[in-house]
C-alpha cells in the first residue's frame, strides 16, 4: 500500500519543479527571519533571488549541529514564538540538548510523513500498534503516534521501558505492530522468552518498524525470525523533523526519502563535495516546506548511499541504504576505521553468542586495543574451556577479516551487559587520545 500516491509515486521532472520553488520559497524564509542566515548569506553576497535551479543548492551554506547548540534555544527558530506549538529536544549527551520547533502546518505535514513510513512498513488502519519508543522531548514516539492516528491503527502509547507490562499488553491487545529501537526489540524478546510467551504461538505481531539507531540486515533477519514479522528500518532525526524523513517499503531494498520535502545530497564529509549517486558518504538535508526550523544543507554526520532506482513497490522517491556508520562514531583503531556495525554483523552471524555487544577501546603506549566484549546465547553456555576458546577464535578469525584488524574477543555471560530501552550506548573509548 502507499500511502499518498499523488507525491510518492511523481515522476522526477514533477519533482525536481516541486523541489525548486519550495528551496526558493524556504532560502527567502530563512533570509528573512534567521539572522545566522542572513549574516551567511550576506557574507557570501548571496541574495535569496540567486537560487534559479536545483544546482544552486552547493553555493549555499552547510549547517551544522554547533549552530543549533550555538544558537539554543530558540535563536535558530524562523518564526515567532507565538506560532510554535510544539518544541522537542534531542537527547544530548553532554550539555544542553539541540531544541526543535513545529508550528501547527509543520506538525501535519510531519504526520504526513510518518503515516508515508508507517504504511510503507505495511501498518493500516485495522492494526493494533505499540509504541515503544520514550514519550517526551524526543521526537521518536510523538512523530509515529500522529502518523499512526492519521493511518486510522489503534495506538497503544507504551511509551519504553517497563517491559513485562509491554509483553502483557501486546498479548492482551492483539497488539500488530512494534515500534521502537532494534535493540529494544531483543531485548524485549529475551523477556518475553523469560515470561514463557513465544512470539510466534502468543503473539499476534507482524510488524515492526525498528529505527532511531543503526542495525545491520544480520540483525534484521535475527529479529524477523524470533519475532515472527516483517521488520523494516526508517531514519529520521529530531534536526530534521523526527522520524519520517525516510522508511522501507516491504521491499526492504533501501529507505524511501520523503523528497517532496527534503532534497537529500550525498558529500564526502572532509571535502565537502557532492558525490555521485551510489558512492558512500555523508548525508546533507534540506527541509523546504518546514515553517518553524527550516534549515539548508543539514550535516547528519550519518554515512550511507542514495539510488533513484525504481523500486518494485512503485514509489519514486530516492532510497537511502541503511545508515553504514557515522562520521563520529567510527573508530580509528591503529589507523583502520572501524564501524559498529560491521562488528555487529560479524557478532549476528556467529552461532553461540548473542547480540548483545560492548567495545571497549584502550591505549596501550602508541597501541590501541579494541576489545569485542559479547554474551553468549543460553544454549551454548558452559564451564568447557575448549568450547569457549574455540568460539573466541572464530569469532577473532572473522573480525580480523572483516576489520583488516586484531581485535581481543572476551565472551560474557548471558545477560551480563546493561540493557537499554533507547539507543544502546556500544562504545567505551578509554584512550586518552582519540
Ligand atoms: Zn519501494
Amino acid at each position: 500500500m502507499i500511502w499518498n500516491k499523488r507525491y510518492e509515486t511523481m515522476d522526477r521532472e514533477e519533482l525536481e519543479a516541486l523541489q525548486l520553488s519550495r528551496l526558493q520559497e524556504t532560502v527567502h524564509h530563512l533570509y528573512d527571519h534567521v539572522p545566522f542566515y542572513k549574516d551567511k548569506l550576506d557574507s557570501m553576497g548571496f541574495l535569496p533571488g540567486d537560487v534559479k535551479s536545483l544546482a544552486d543548492l552547493r553555493r549555499l551554506p552547510m549547517t551544522y549541529k554547533t549552530d543549533l547548540r550555538d544558537n539554543y534555544p530558540f535563536g535558530m527558530f524562523a518564526v515567532p514564538k507565538k506560532d510554535v506549538v510544539r518544541v522537542h529536544a534531542s537527547s544530548g549527551t553532554t550539555g544542553k540538548p539541540t531544541v526543535v520547533g513545529y508550528t501547527a502546518r509543520d506538525l501535519d505535514i510531519w504526520s504526513e510523513m510518518t503515516a508515508r513510513v508507517l504504511t510503507a512498513g505495511g501498518i493500516t488502519a485495522e492494526d493494533t500498534v505499540q509504541v515503544a519508543f520514550g514519550y517526551g522531548l524526543f521526537t521518536g514516539a510523538f512523530g509515529m503516534h500522529y502518523g499512526l492516528e492519521k493511518i486510522g491503527s489503534m495506538v497503544v502509547p507504551a511509551s519504553s521501558g517497563n517491559t513485562e507490562k509491554q509483553i502483557m499488553l501486546m498479548q492482551d491487545f492483539g497488539t500488530t505492530g512494534l515500534i521502537c529501537t532494534p535493540s529494544y526489540a531483543l531485548y524485549m524478546l529475551e523477556v518475553a522468552e523469560k515470561m514463557g510467551v513465544n512470539p510466534k504461538e502468543d503473539l499476534k505481531l507482524k510488524w515492526g518498524l525498528f529505527g532511531s539507531e543503526g542495525w545491520t540486515d544480520a540483525m534484521r533477519m535475527e529479529i524477523e525470525k524470533r519475532w515472527n514479522v516483517d521488520a523494516t528500518d526508517n531514519y529520521g532525526m529530531s534536526e530534521l523533523i523526527g522520524p519520517g524523513v525516510s522508511g522501507e517499503c516491504l521491499q526492504k531494498d533501501g529507505m524511501h526519502i520523503n523528497e517532496d520535502h527534503f532534497i537529500v545530497e550525498v558529500i564526502d564529509p572532509d571535502t565537502g563535495e557532492v558525490l555521485p549517486d551510489g558512492e558512500i558518504g555523508e548525508l546533507v538535508f534540506t527541509s523546504i516546506t518546514k515553517q518553524a526550523l527550516p534549515l539548508i544543507r543539514y550535516r547528519t554526520m550519518d554515512l550511507a548511499t542514495i539510488t533513484k532506482e525504481p523500486c518494485a513497490c512503485g514509489r519514486t522517491m530516492a532510497r537511502m541504504s541503511k545508515v553504514r556508520g557515522r562520521t563520529d562514531d567510527m573508530l580509528i583503531i591503529r589507523g583502520v576505521n572501524v564501524f559498529p556495525s560491521q562488528i555487529e554483523s560479524v557478532i549476528v552471524s556467529t552461532e553461540g553468542v548473542a547480540p548483545q555487544y560492548q567495545l571497549v577501546v584502550t591505549s596501550q603506549g602508541y597501541m590501541d586495543e579494541l576489545e569485542v566484549q559479547v554474551e553468549m546465547v543460553k544454549d551454548a553456555f558452559t564451564d568447557d574451556y575448549r568450547v569457549l576458546e574455540d568460539i573466541e577464535c572464530t569469532l577473532a578469525n572473522r573480525l580480523q577479516t572483516i576489520l583488516g584488524l586484531k581485535a581481543k574477543v572476551r565472551l560474557l555471560e548471558p545477560g551480563s551487559l546493561e540493557r537499554f530501552v533507547g539507543k544502546a550506548k556500544r562504545i567505551v573509548d578509554k584512550r586518552e587520545r582519540k
